[in-house]
């Protein structure tokens, strides 16, 4: 049991417990649950305590709103990981990688494209199946320096031979590796001067992925949500090349909200030191985390694999820099493809199985596919078990 827990629809009870027979599994969000056991077990080691007078100040004494203490430690983190070179790049911190995605995307368009002589807006692009925030966020944000402009596909031809005076404002493209929802490693697909793009390594993590090599890239951002699993807490970072689309990016997250919360700081200060405590060591959280995502992809991959029904995204064994050695697959996410002519809806498919997914169509992959969550508790995964289970055993007794 989970005490001080919110029973979801399949539980019950004071801890969560109690069972609710035949209830619909829910792995619909990339709520990040399945770290909660080891930090219930570092529970002591990770408490923050902030007393009333502690931290009231809008900013540090020298006006800035992030902790450098944090910056350092995050650097340190990077470092130990290798998955990111953070060295020669300016770090800025948001609420969450979400309030990075306007960021950023304000930070890389036009400085001028209001004026009358002014480059008309960037077309924000990605890649289907892409992460569904990137178009919602933009669509709902675009005017004079940016708008959104749909799938890669679109665009692949165009961008290779434009120029900045071709009556476009460039490209910014997301790249999201490994990516949301098909856990696939990505490259940028756009390229010439007028494309810049963002990587998104919410799930550049051991826990989710190998790591091949450090990324480098000029724009990448990052969150606490998925490699800590603190989601409510609101925190992620950039880590931007060029001094100038940094300084941008910080004036957005200082207008809209005078910096990342200080209180959140402090928390996020006391978690990375507990994870850099532990690297490579018996409690190290990668460790923790590839195990638990390795073992639940071992046996929903393995019930799927009976099915004719519905397959799941291929991925192999690789190699990985950070336990030096060829790791199993561990995703975030399962990714499903109807197979039969008549599922067309495989969302429908799913639901009328007991279990909620996300479908594919807002990632505009079609409604073939759709999106399983595996980062939820432990209780969450045994119903989804349960049910695919069900649902693979039922084909049985079809013909
Ligand atoms: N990017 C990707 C690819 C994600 O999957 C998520 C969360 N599901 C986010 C960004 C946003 O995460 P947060 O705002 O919690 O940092």
């Amino acid at each position: 049991g989970r005490p001080g827990c919110e029973c979801n629809a399949c539980f019950s009870g004071p801890d969560c417990s109690l069972r609710t027979p035949g209830c619909t599994a829910d792995a619909d969000s990339g709520n990040p649950l399945f770290l909660e056991p080891y930090w219930r077990r570092h529970a002591a080691a990770s408490a923050v305590v902030v007393s009333g007078w502690h931290r009231m100040s809008y900013s540090t004494t020298d006006g800035m709103f992030q902790s450098v203490e944090l910056e350092r430690q995050i650097r340190r983190l990077h470092r130990a990981v290798g998955n990111a070179i953070a060295d020669g790049k300016r770090i800025v911190f948001a609420a969450g990688s979400m309030q990075l995605i306007n960021a950023l995307v304000y930070a890389l368009s036009p400085d001028d494209a209001n004026a009358a002589s002014s480059s008309p807006p960037a077309r924000v692009v990605a890649t289907a199946p892409y992460y569904p925030a990137y178009k919602a966020q933009t669509k709902m944000f675009d005017g004079r320096e940016y708008r959104w402009g749909g799938t890669t596909a679109l665009w692949a031809n165009a961008s290779r031979n434009s120029t900045t005076d071709d009556g476009d404002g460039g490209f910014i493209e997301f790249v999201t590796s490994p990516n949301n929802p098909d856990a696939q490693l990505e490259k940028a697909v756009l390229g010439g001067s007028s494309a810049a793009a963002i990587f998104d390594h919410a799930y550049y993590w051991p826990h989710f992925t190998h790591i091949p090599a450090p990324s480098d890239e000029d724009v990448m951002m990052f969150t606490m949500s998925k490699p800590s699993g603190h989601a409510g807490s609101r925190f992620g970072w950039a880590l931007i090349r060029d001094e100038k689309v940094a300084k941008k990016a910080y004036e957005y997250v200082k207008m809209s909200v005078m910096g990342a919360s200080r209180d959140t700081q402090l928390r996020m200060l006391g978690i990375v030191k507990a994870m850099l405590a532990n690297l490579h060591g018996e409690e190290d959280i990668f460790a923790f985390g590839y195990d638990v995502m390795r073992s639940r992809w071992r046996r929903l991959s393995t019930a799927v694999s009976r099915s004719r029904r519905i397959s799941l995204q291929k991925m192999a064994p690789e190699y990985c820099t950070y336990f030096k050695r060829v790791r199993e697959p561990s995703p975030a996410y399962a990714w499903v493809k109807c197979e039969r002519e008549e599922d067309e809806d495989c969302y429908d498919v799913l639901l009328k199985a007991k279990i909620i997914t996300r479908t594919g169509v807002a990632n505009e992959a079609g409604s073939r596919y759709t999106r399983i969550s595996l980062l939820k508790g432990d209780d969450d995964f045994e119903v989804l078990m349960e049910r695919v289970t069900d649902l693979v055993n039922a084909e049985k007794y079809d013909d």
